[in-house]
């Protein structure tokens, strides 16, 4: 991720590694607790589980887009012992490593995420909201009026082809509040700061967000 450009003479800016509130990392559970509520309803009306697949979608590739998850995963590694968190973080570096090799060749990485330990999520809690949401069908409005629709996983698909009415996650709240506590988490600094677009691994290598502070 590109850093902020240095503080100006006139304008004193230093770059601090910003820590959720109390009630930033309430409110950041509550709404992913509300996802995966959102979630279980649909997986439980379509009686669709991942157990037996084949697959695992925590190699697949993908970025976050909000510092405020970036930072909650960062809470969460913290609850980890040190040794665990420097072992994710190196396993992290290799990911990186390869994903920047396998993108140069034109392929789209398929690594398993560094946080997974045999199949299972160390940081299960603080998984991100495309870890949450990624499975059953689900669709967002944007604010201009248009419908992205998202099919869910190649298994979900399965399961549903030809049927009629197929229940989906609305995302469209749930992105909503998301944006509400990232514009609150970052205040005015959010006109500033770059766009995340990091994977997982990124975000564990580059450690927490660094948030410019006035000095
Ligand atoms: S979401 Fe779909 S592809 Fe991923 S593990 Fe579950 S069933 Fe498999
Ligand atoms: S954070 Fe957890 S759920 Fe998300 S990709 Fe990594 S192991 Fe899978």
């Amino acid at each position: 991720m590109p850093i902020p450009q240095g503080p100006k003479e006139e304008q004193c800016v230093s770059m601090m590694q910003k820590i959720l509130s109390f009630e930033l990392k309430r409110r950041i559970a509550e709404l992913y607790s509300r996802m995966e509520n959102a979630y279980d309803a649909v997986a439980r009306q379509l009686n669709f589980t991942c157990e037996g697949c084949p697959d695992n979608c925590c190699d697949s590739f993908f970025q976050h887009h909000t510092y405020i998850e970036w930072a909650y995963l960062w809470e969460g590694l913290y609850t980890l012992p040190e040794a665990q968190r420097e072992t994710y973080i190196e396993r992290a570096k290799n990911c990186v490593i390869e994903s920047e090799a396998m993108l140069g060749r034109g392929e789209r990485p398929a690594l398993m995420c560094p946080v997974n330990d045999e199949g299972l999520c160390a940081l299960y809690s603080y998984r991100l909201m495309i870890c949450r949401m990624h499975g059953v069908p689900s669709a967002f409005m944007r604010p201009d009026g248009r419908k992205i629709e998202f099919p869910g996983c190649f298994r979900c698909q399965d399961l549903v082809e030809g049927k009629e009415n197929i229940p989906v996650v609305d995302r469209t709240e749930l992105y909503r509040d998301l944006a509400m506590l990232e514009a609150e988490f970052l205040g005015h600094r959010r006109h500033v700061l770059p766009r995340v677009k990091l994977t997982l691994a990124q975000m564990l290598v580059q450690g927490p967000p660094r948030i410019p502070e006035p000095c």
